[in-house]
């Protein structure tokens, strides 16, 4: 029979980047589902202001300070929220982001660009390893230390946060849009290689949000939006940016065992129809 309540009550959920508007949605809404949370950011005011929330309104959470490409650091909250809450159920790999010194100004190489245009052959090497580790390793490295725990416990499950830009890339961001195209296939793999012991993975792939990693290239310091902006929401049919809890409905259902069992290796958009439209 088909469960139509989802409750987390009494698993572990560890959110990576839970100081993040997305996560720490997410965050809030696995709390309040019942769920005991650790809230891992490297901003660990940001993760602790969420935690604030949630023990406000009778949830069970704990932020940490954590930088998830440090394996030392990362293997020390492992432990910590082990003794905490207990090990690890569901962990959502969550820290991410683009880095302006990846981006090209232009969208299309041309001849006689302005002086001073930051073209392909401008990006900076370290922008791009940033950019890349963040995501890439930012997700391979959480995923060895707390899937440990999840080997054959009932219900383990991994999503990771990939971005519809892993299915075409977008323009400006190469290393963005690359890094989480590693993610859609990292997703697959860890799906194949952990599905002898127990634990599913998954993604879910965002569309356009307005948050703090892209606020600046959607719009004008006066609010006004940029031509990108206009752009994006003539290439969504549903002609609207997303919201952050409108990620949390995929995200349980990924993460219920009750719902989506059966589910193991899907990376699944929420983008308004963005990829779907070839804009004809
Ligand atoms: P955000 O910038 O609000 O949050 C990201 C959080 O990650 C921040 O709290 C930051 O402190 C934390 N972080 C950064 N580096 C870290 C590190 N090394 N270790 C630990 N924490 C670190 O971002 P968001 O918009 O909420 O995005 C969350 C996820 O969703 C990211 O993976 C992002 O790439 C992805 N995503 C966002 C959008 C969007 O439109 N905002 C679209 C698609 C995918």
């Amino acid at each position: 029979m088909v469960q139509r309540e989802i409750s987390f009550e009494g698993k572990v959920v560890v959110v990576t980047g839970a100081g993040g508007l997305i996560c720490g949605k997410i965050a809030e809404e696995f709390a309040q589902a019942g769920a005991k949370v650790a809230l891992l950011d490297l901003n660990k005011d940001a993760a602790q202001a969420y935690a604030d929330t949630i023990e406000a309104a009778g949830g069970t959470a704990k932020a940490y300070e954590a930088n998830v490409l440090d394996l030392e650091v990362l293997e020390g909250v492992r432990e910590q929220v082990n003794a905490d809450l207990g090990t690890c159920d569901i962990l959502i790999n969550g820290a991410g982001g683009n880095n302006a010194r990846a981006n090209t100004d232009n969208e299309f190489h041309e001849t006689d660009l302005p002086e001073g245009t930051k073209t392909f052959f401008d990006l900076d090497k370290s922008g791009i390893e940033f950019v890349f580790n963040l995501n890439y390793l930012g997700t391979l490295l959480p995923t060895q230390v707390f899937a440990k725990d999840m080997i054959n416990k009932e219900g383990a499950n991994i999503i990771n946060i990939s971005s519809m830009n892993s299915f075409t890339p977008l323009t400006k961001i190469p290393a963005y849009s690359g890094a989480k195209a590693a993610i859609s296939n990292l997703t697959q793999w860890l799906a194949v290689h952990f599905s002898k012991v127990g634990i599913r993975c998954n993604a879910i792939a965002p569309g356009f949000l307005v948050t703090n990693q892209n606020r600046d290239l959607l719009f004008n310091e006066d609010g006004t939006p940029k031509e990108r902006a206009e752009k994006i929401l003539r290439n969504t049919p549903m002609e609207r940016f997303g919201e952050t809890d409108e990620m949390v409905g995929s995200v349980f259902f990924l993460a219920s065992n009750e719902l989506a069992s059966f589910v193991n290796g899907v990376i699944l958009p929420i983008d308004g129809g963005f990829a779907a439209y070839s804009g004809v």
